[in-house]
């Protein structure tokens, strides 16, 4: 038998998986207990509203065992139906992903794509927007993971529902609700998602989505085949019994009830302002290296920081030696920017250590990798 090795202590900073502090660990080594008990309804009955709060939204928040993916795969699936007209607003990898699902599915999707580091001007939507009607729905992404910018989902939405009041408009936050301002209700947004691995420090594996009034009204219409990521069942067993139709990922439960005690207990303004604070140190020290971001400054990402590799060095070399050597784990781009950017994760549990350590490493391997900068 291959002997098993100890998961390595590492400052993990790529845009999730985040670190995950010792209280919320501990609280995931509890033995099991039964989802169709009193005591799992009795920390769904705690969650759901903290969730609601950080959602900004009074539409009940369901919870799902699924990645950031199926947050995405589970607001298609609930609101449309096969040959909806679409629209795409695409700044990245995950923009086109959100698209890729919806035409997986049938509908008909037009794509408005900007290119990768820059935000979707509002302005350029607007005046596609009317050329491209009439549409169901406008498909958004808030934080653009792969590229590091964050978009003006407000401006956005109020373009998109100048344009069409009943246009269904689906938010991608995986990479930023929790972390960075967003307000569902007041910004009238129809379906929001995201995923546990990011700001909200635990694990992987809950997927967390709301849908207004109004995608609700979409959900009886819309005829897409679904099952597991029925809203239907989903709302029915939440409102009997703070319970699941499947089963849940019971520890990771336990970790989003102190996590969210956590992040109440610092408060949400306080949350977006220390992200606020660790976007713009690491994009000024980084500046400050002579090396260059990728992201449109008005709408630099404050969960994720995407950089330019120098000319001459390779992103893998470099990664590579910042993990062997000094334990620290960056992401690579995605896609077409694979091997051309490099991209720090500053969300969730973080300290400011684990930044400068983080910085500290890169300035020297590529300083030893042959940068002049
Ligand atoms: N959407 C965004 C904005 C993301 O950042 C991610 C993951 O990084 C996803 C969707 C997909 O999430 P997952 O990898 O958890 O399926």
């Amino acid at each position: 038998v291959e002997e098993r090795l100890p998961i390595p202590k590492q400052n993990l900073r790529v845009p999730g998986p985040t670190p995950i502090p010792p209280e919320i660990m501990e609280a995931q080594a509890a033995q099991m207990i039964n989802h169709r008990g009193p005591e799992f309804s009795a920390i769904m009955k705690r969650v759901t509203p903290r969730l609601q709060y950080f959602f900004q939204t009074t539409a009940p928040v369901l919870t799902y065992p699924a990645s950031g993916t199926g947050g995405q795969e589970c607001a298609v699936v609930n609101v449309f139906s096969p040959g909806d007209h679409v629209v795409s607003v695409i700044i990245g990898n995950f923009g086109t992903r959100l698209a890729k699902i919806a035409e997986a599915y049938g509908l008909n999707v037009t794509k408005i794509e900007f290119p990768w580091g820059q935000a979707a001007d509002p302005d350029v939507v607007a005046n596609r927007l009317q050329q491209i009607a009439p549409y169901r729905g406008v498909l958004l992404t808030h934080n653009e993971t792969s590229t590091g910018v964050t978009n003006d989902i407000q401006s956005l939405a109020t373009v998109v529902r100048n344009d069409n009041p009943d246009a269904l408009i689906v938010v991608d936050a995986v990479s930023s609700l929790g972390s960075l301002p967003l307000e569902m209700d007041p910004w009238d947004l129809d379906v929001v998602f995201t995923g546990s691995q990011k700001g909200w420090m635990i694990p992987p594996g809950i997927m967390m989505i709301a849908a207004s009034e109004r995608a609700w009204a979409a959900h009886k219409q819309s005829k897409l085949p679904r099952f597991y990521f029925d809203w239907s069942s989903a709302r029915k067993q939440l409102e009997a019994s703070w319970q699941h139709p499947t089963t849940p990922p019971v520890s990771l439960f336990y970790g989003l009830d102190v996590a969210l005690e956590m992040m109440l207990k610092e408060g949400r303004a306080n949350i977006f302002a220390h992200h606020a604070q660790a976007g713009e140190y690491v994009r000024n020290r980084v500046k400050a290296l002579g090396l260059k971001l990728l992201a449109d400054p008005r709408y630099a990402s404050n969960t994720v920081t995407a950089i330019l590799t120098p000319e001459g060095i390779e992103t893998k070399a470099l990664l590579t030696k910042l993990r062997k050597e000094d334990n620290i784990v960056l992401a690579d781009g995605q896609d077409h920017m694979k091997g051309k950017i490099f991209r720090i994760g500053h969300l969730g549990y973080f300290t400011q250590e684990d930044l400068d350590e983080a910085l500290n490493a890169v300035e020297h391997r590529l300083h030893e990798l042959g940068f002049q900068g």
